[in-house]
This record gives structure tokens, C-alpha cells and sequence, in this order.
């Protein structure tokens, strides 16, 4: 049977399929072009859609971090958070039960795997891109201080006005921020492993985000990993759609 998952993504959407194990990469669009196309929607109504926004209930509520959403185009489908999908793939590659997973994108999204199962709380755990953490600098979500106003890829492009390097993020006072809060969620969920993904950490090693360990006492030493591929999201959604992890 092939499942389909598909990444409706701040800029760009792909689709791709899983059938016996094996990931196929039918397609990536620009999300402006699929929101226009109502048809693949309906194409492809048997595929869990992974969005980057706030889902509960099956009801989405909030995605700051996608230009132009068009909420009613995916009622009656199978929605899940895109760090969720994330987290999903992190499982599924990595093989650990207790896993934070964290992608690193314009926003911040996050995602735990607890005793093998997607744990989505009352629908946003996790979501700790706009936790409160200081300042007054207004966040994408409306809300004040937020994690993502410290660090994401909103706020690089917001301070740099351009992409940067490696050495540029690990200089960056907002990446320390990232990691303290990172820690915070090691502490409350004492995971296996900690897995990065998204567009900033493909260019990140994991050595990098050993600083989180500097805020936390040493009996927390998670493994840390990154998943270096464009197409996590949308496989983890894949998996998903084949009745892993539950409903959506
Ligand atoms: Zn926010």
C-alpha cells in the first residue's frame, strides 16, 4: 500500500510517498502554487498533511509561518504539525523510544516521541518556539519574547538581512538561548536523544549543540543528532499515513 505525505511547508511543498519501506520524492512545488491548486488536495486525500501551525482536535488555529494558509482547504483531511512529522522520522531513523526532536526552520517547531508514541498533549505540546523566555521583541504568533523572536530563521534574516554561515550561527547569542531552552525540555523529558532537522541545522553538525549539555547536569547526556534531509517532514508524514503512530 503506499502512503503518501506531504510538507505544506513556509515556502516550499513536497510530496512523497512510502510504500514497503522504500521513500519516493514524487513532487515540490512552491506552497503559494499548491495553496492555488485545491485539485492536488483532493489528489491526494488519503495523505497526512504536515503544516507548519498550531493543530488541536483536528482543527487548525494558528500558522503565523505560512504566507497566504488556506485553512479550508484541509478540512476533513489528516493534518499533523510538521515537527510532529519530524519527530516521527527522528523515530523512525534514529530507532530510539524518547526522543526531542527540533526543527530548525523560519519558526521553531519541536516534537517528542515518548515510549515509541508521537506525545501530542492536548494537541500542542511542545511547541516551544513561542514559550516566553525575555525581552519585549514582538514574535510572528503576536505574542512578546517568545523563543523564535532570539532565534529562527525569521529572526537571522530579521538581524542579518541574509543568509549566514555556520560560524555566524554558533556566534549568535540567540543560538545560546535556543540551547538553554533545549535543555529546559531535556530536563522535564530526560529523552534518548535529541534530533535537530530544518533548514539552519542541514548546515549545523552535531558537536555544535553540545553547549546544551553546559546547562545541564551531567547525569543528562542525550545523544544529539541531525537529520541533514529536505524531505524529513514530508516522510515522517508518510509514515503517519500509514497508521503509524496513531490518528491524527
Ligand atoms: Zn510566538
Amino acid at each position: 500500500m503506499m502512503n503518501v505525505g506531504i510538507d505544506v511547508g513556509g515556502t516550499f511543498t513536497d510530496i512523497v510517498s512510502m510504500e514497503n519501506g522504500e521513500f519516493t520524492h514524487i513532487q515540490t512545488l512552491r506552497t503559494s502554487k499548491f495553496l492555488r491548486r485545491p485539485e492536488l488536495v483532493e489528489e491526494y486525500s488519503d495523505a497526512v498533511f504536515a503544516i507548519a501551525g498550531w493543530i488541536r482536535g483536528g482543527e487548525i488555529l494558528r500558522t503565523p509561518n505560512i504566507p497566504g494558509f488556506r485553512r479550508e482547504l484541509f478540512k476533513g483531511k489528516m493534518i499533523e504539525n510538521d515537527a510532529n512529522c519530524f519527530a516521527v522520522y527522528a523515530h523512525y531513523v534514529t530507532g530510539f523510544s524518547n526522543v526531542f526532536a527540533v526543527t530548525l526552520g523560519t519558526g521553531v517547531g519541536a516534537g517528542i516521541i515518548a515510549n515509541s508514541r508521537l506525545y501530542r498533549g492536548s494537541g500542542l505540546a511542545s511547541e516551544i518556539g513561542h514559550a516566553f523566555v525575555g525581552g519585549n521583541e514582538r514574535c510572528v504568533c503576536g505574542g512578546i519574547g517568545h523563543l523564535e523572536t532570539f532565534f529562527s530563521g525569521w529572526a537571522i534574516k530579521k538581524k542579518f538581512g541574509r543568509e549566514v554561515s555556520r560560524k555566524e550561527i554558533l556566534g549568535f547569542d540567540g543560538f545560546r538561548v535556543l540551547c538553554t531552552e533545549v535543555a529546559k525540555a531535556v530536563m522535564v523529558l530526560d529523552p534518548e536523544a535529541v534530533v535537530f532537522g530544518g533548514r539552519i541545522s542541514s548546515i549545523l553538525e552535531p558537536e555544535d549543540f553540545r553547549l546544551i549539555y553546559d546547562f545541564l547536569h551531567p547525569e543528562f547526556r542525550p545523544e544529539i543528532r541531525v537529520i541533514k534531509d529536505p524531505l524529513a517532514v514530508a516522510k515522517g508524514a508518510a509514515i503517519l499515513a500509514g497508521g503509524g503512530h496513531g490518528h491524527c
